[in-house]
Formats: C-alpha cells, sequence, structure tokens
C-alpha cells in the first residue's frame, strides 16, 4: 500500500484551508515549498517542510 504524503496547511496557517496530498514526496515538498512563499510569502527549506509540516498518512 502506497503511503501518501500530506501537509495540511491550516496547521502551519490557521486562516488557510489548502491541502497538499501526493505519493510522490519530493512533488509534495516542491508544491508545498510554492504555496508557502506564494501565499504566505516564507521560506522553508526542504527539511524543515518534510520534518515539520508534512504528514504521512
Ligand atoms: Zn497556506
Amino acid at each position: 500500500m502506497a503511503s501518501a504524503h500530506k501537509l495540511d496547511c491550516e496547521a502551519a496557517a490557521s486562516d488557510c484551508r489548502f491541502i497538499i496530498q501526493s505519493e510522490n514526496e519530493e512533488e509534495a515538498v516542491e508544491l508545498a515549498k510554492n504555496h508557502m512563499k506564494e501565499v504566505h510569502g516564507r521560506d522553508y527549506t526542504d527539511e524543515e517542510l518534510r520534518e515539520e509540516h508534512l504528514q504521512v498518512v
């Protein structure tokens, strides 16, 4: 069974309903990084996103 990598932006920014879910971790990190930068103006490293924001579901 493949697991998916999920970022629920609501956990990081309480007023945002953005959710990313992908079976590809690289893609999930990339999408999350773009979203954080474009929408929230925050720069996260891949590592920070993986460790602090991405859940495996
Ligand atoms: Zn967001």
